[in-house]
């Protein structure tokens, strides 16, 4: 449970961290809410030699009404977005999946950014970005800024598309005002991590869908989205909330299991949402 020696630098500007992620490359790591990068740390699954923490650049936690999307800050902490009143206008399904996230703690420490470059299929958030069609804008000292949709983000086992130059400053989430959601988690006690989880957002023409816990990477159920374009109605749908997916088996649920469970939750979220 003790981590491996590092350096320990803490930036006073996003421009002093870039410079440092550009000086040491694949050996640095960010540290922002920290609620991910320790314990992989402590169960020495990470080894940075240097870490850098950009936890107190306060001028990266915002929400802001950017015309037609929302603009947050990568260091807004889950709670700032759980109770910010922009997100519960225009985007109530981040606003949601956020307030489902550990226990209160959890939701004081942990950023948003931190938890969509952490990349994790278990995790809530990434599903919420994948289900309202958001973006990341990350930054590197020698690249400048570039856009990453969420269906580009998520690419392999806590891996994504970011470089170790790289970070993120903003999350983007289009407006999604007065139009059906719905987030469906399962998990055994109040602050655990979700057995499968759903996303759901309705879009002009049927709805967005993303799963939790249903595969290596957070992942969208196309086969769900495409069913209801077609004109299938939820419960029909939502049998197809598996395809194409590889959930693993651990202690809390089989392959079986978590199937099943995804087209429960997946009918459900959709019928919530306002799909018949
Ligand atoms: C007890 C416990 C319970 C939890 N339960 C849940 C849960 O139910 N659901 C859930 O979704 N999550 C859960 N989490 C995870 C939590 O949401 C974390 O806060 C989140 O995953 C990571 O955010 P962070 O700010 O702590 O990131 P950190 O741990 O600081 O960083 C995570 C990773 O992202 C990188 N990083 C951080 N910020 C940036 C950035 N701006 N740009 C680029 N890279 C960056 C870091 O280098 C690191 O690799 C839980 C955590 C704990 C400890």
């Amino acid at each position: 449970m003790i981590p491996v020696a590092f350096d320990y630098q803490r930036p006073t500007s996003v421009d002093e961290a870039l410079a440092l992620l550009e000086e040491h490359g694949d050996e640095a790591k960010l540290l922002a809410g920290g609620h991910s990068l320790l314990p992989m740390m402590k169960l020495r699954l990470a080894y940075p030699s240097v870490v850098v923490d950009v936890g107190r650049l306060s001028d990266l936690s915002y929400v802001d009404d950017s015309g037609d999307q929302l603009a947050i800050g990568a260091l807004t902490r889950h709670r700032d977005v759980e109770i910010h009143p922009l997100v519960a206008e225009h985007a109530p399904l981040l606003a949601a999946a956020t307030g489902h996230v550990g226990d209160p703690q959890v939701r004081h420490r942990g950023t948003l950014g931190g938890a969509l470059a952490h990349a994790d299929a278990a995790g809530d958030h990434p599903s919420a970005l994948l289900a309202l069609g958001g973006s990341v804008v990350v930054r590197s000292a020698q690249g400048g800024e570039r856009v990453i949709e969420a269906d580009d983000l998520f690419t392999g086992f806590l891996e994504s598309s970011l470089e170790p130059t790289e970070m993120i400053i903003e999350i983007r989430i289009p407006k999604h005002t007065g139009q059906g959601w719905n987030f469906q988690k399962f998990n055994r006690r109040a602050q655990d991590w979700a057995i499968v989880g759903v996303s759901a957002q309705r879009v002009d023409g049927g709805a967005r869908v993303a799963l939790v816990n249903m595969h290596p990477t957070p992942i969208r159920a196309v086969a769900v989205e495409e069913a209801l374009a077609d004109g299938a109605d939820a419960a029909t749908a939502a049998e197809l909330a598996g395809d194409g997916m590889e959930p693993s088996a651990d202690l809390n649920a089989g392959v079986d299991y978590r199937t099943h469970l995804a087209r429960v939750l997946t009918r459900r979220a959709l019928q919530a949402a306002g799909i018949d």
